[in-house]
């Protein structure tokens, strides 16, 4: 498993989790097998999918095969760093896990 999703929230969940297909987002930044799991931010135009949220540290986008919910603990390749997805104003985002 390669996926960035490294922990599922505890407990049991309610609905199952959308599955996503994962293309190639041509991020070169980590090896070739992980890059379908990042893609850069394109900037405030840029909306998150079910599945992605985005680094705080290195502002890349991080994308799991599976849609993320707040409780999730998610790797950031790139910069190294572990997350957890919070929800903030009806929007998930990563905070950083010390
Ligand atoms: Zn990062």
């Amino acid at each position: 498993m390669i996926d960035p999703l490294e922990t599922e929230r505890p407990g049991k969940e309610k609905r199952p989790r959308q599955i996503f297909e994962l293309e190639d987002t041509g991020f070169n930044e980590v090896p070739p097998r992980y890059r379908r799991f990042y893609r850069r931010w394109r900037g405030p135009s840029d909306r998150l999918a079910p599945n992605e949220v985005q680094c705080p540290v290195c502002k890349v986008v991080i994308r799991s095969r599976v849609e993320l919910r707040p409780g999730d603990r998610v790797y950031c390749m790139p910069c190294m760093s572990r997350l957890e997805v919070v929800e903030e104003n009806g929007m998930l985002v990563g905070k950083v896990l010390y």
